[in-house]
């Protein structure tokens, strides 16, 4: 009997006019009359609408029916008729209901709050909406497994609970780790630069936490982080393998999931251009001279690009732009000076790469210091206890060789993709400073 069901996407499809099949899933929308119903049907795959009428199914089957709540579980049976007026071109008349589990009231209604939606996400998880988010995840995700292991990556797992920061200290989720204190991986970097020592070209997708003490539209409090890390390599060349990742990840989504992005109202007019064009590769000095021509803004050579100026400067691209070279002065510790920048200050060898239409930064990357005594000084300077590190200085003591690396921000890359208007509808079940429910 399981076998006989199949999926809506699969009958929706030419030729099946007149093909008796059984379908299961959930009840979408419901409307009708004394003598006839309407039931839109959904499983994981696509929505179908279904017409039974009295005289069909029989006065006990209809009024069971007709009784149903949006989101009862049934099986129907019944035939397809190509329908043209039908979303997605069929119909289907039904022979028969069964109702599985008939739902109680469901609580989610239309036109109800972001808020109440969120409050609610473990129903919300079956709206259309939350569906395509989640299906074009499932594709980011997938595609960027596939990115590196075409490449010869191998995948590595770094540990979550970790003793040390690599991010400062202010986003640090504290655990109480038997009777010590320890804290939330924020990056698998530390880790991951001991291990291409051992295995050369890694990347990893985890999850990754930053206490964010403000409410922005693109941060969490637990994400996923796609990052790289590569022995013999540049910076300007892991610059390269991003370009080519978040362009390879686009490709696989307009190649699985246009529908998605359909319902989603993203539009892939403003993604299919993305892989024929050049994404532009500027440095920070370069940045603030568009900034100041184009914009009218000035920035003091030194500081931060805040969002404002990031989202200023994106105003005059339609690419992603990495923007490289930013001082030496506000980065972190592992960041080396790049002696050979053109820049009115000491610039490192670091990158991000900053999205287009006001999704921000998607990217951050550098090249990693190789210099024991650069380093320590750097974490001096950020009051880290230099000890602490000793095992990640030890990697510059035995057989050093350049290296580079990158975390992709999995959900800001998800928004952006989708056009989202929030991070947090780019995760099943967000946590941010004021959210930990459901
Ligand atoms: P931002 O300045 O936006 O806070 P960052 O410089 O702290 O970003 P990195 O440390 O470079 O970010 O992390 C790499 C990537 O991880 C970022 O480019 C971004 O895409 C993503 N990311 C960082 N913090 C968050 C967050 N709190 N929620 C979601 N994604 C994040
Ligand atoms: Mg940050």
């Amino acid at each position: 009997m399981e076998r006989d069901f199949v999926r809506i996407s699969d009958v929706k499809v030419s030729g099946n006019q007149g093909l008796e099949v059984k379908l299961r899933g959930w009840v979408y929308r419901t409307r009708g009359s004394n003598r006839m119903l309407f039931i839109v049907l959904r499983d994981s795959s696509d929505i179908i609408q279904c017409v039974g009428s009295r005289d069909d199914l029989g006065d006990e089957v209809f009024e069971t029916a007709r009784a149903l709540n949006i989101e009862s579980s049934i099986s129907v049976m019944g035939t397809l008729n190509e329908d043209k007026r039908a979303p997605g071109g069929y119909e289907l008349h039904l022979k028969a209901v069964e109702p599985v589990s008939p739902a109680e009231r469901f609580p989610i209604t239309k036109d109800q709050s972001e808020e109440f939606l969120r409050d609610n996400r473990h129903l919300w998880l079956r709206s259309r909406k939350m569906n395509a988010i989640l299906k074009i995840r499932s594709t980011v995700t997938g595609a960027i497994h596939e990115f590196f292991r075409m490449r010869g990556y191998y995948e590595f797992t770094p540990p979550i609970l970790t003793p040390n920061a690599a991010e400062g200290g202010s986003t640090l989720f504290e655990v109480k780790y038997y009777d010590r204190k320890i804290y939330m991986t924020q990056t698998w970097q530390l880790y991951a630069e001991a291990a291409i020592f051992s295995l050369e070209r890694i990347y990893d997708v985890s999850p990754t936490f930053r206490a964010e003490k403000s409410k922005t539209s693109r941060h969490l409090s637990e994400f996923w982080m796609a990052e790289m890390e590569a022995a013999w390599m540049s910076y300007r060349q892991a610059i390269e393998v991003a370009i080519e990742e978040v362009r390879f990840i686009i490709a696989k989504v307009l190649e699985k999931n246009r529908n998605e992005l359909e319902i989603l109202e993203a539009d892939t007019s403003r993604l299919e251009p993305l892989l024929s064009k050049e994404w532009p590769v500027i440095t920070y000095t370069e940045a603030l001279r568009i900034l100041k021509e184009k914009m009218g803004m000035d920035v003091t050579w030194g500081k931060d690009l805040r969002t404002i100026e990031e989202e200023a400067l994106m105003e005059n691209f339609d690419t992603p732009v990495t923007v490289l070279q930013y001082p030496k002065e506000a980065m972190a510790f592992y960041k080396p000076v790049d002696p050979e920048a053109d820049a009115p200050g000491p610039v490192a060898k670091c990158f991000d790469m900053i999205a287009p239409e006001g999704y921000g930064e998607i990217i951050g990357g550098s090249e990693r210091d190789t210099d024991v005594s650069a380093i320590s000084e750097a974490l001096e300077r950020e009051g880290e206890k230099v000890e602490n590190y000793d095992w990640y200085l030890d990697l510059r003591r035995y057989g050093s060789v350049q290296h580079s690396g990158y975390g992709l921000g999995v959900e800001r890359l998800i928004a952006w993709i989708c056009r989202l208007d929030n991070i947090k509808d780019a995760i099943p079940f967000p946590r941010t400073l004021t959210r930990v429910t459901p």
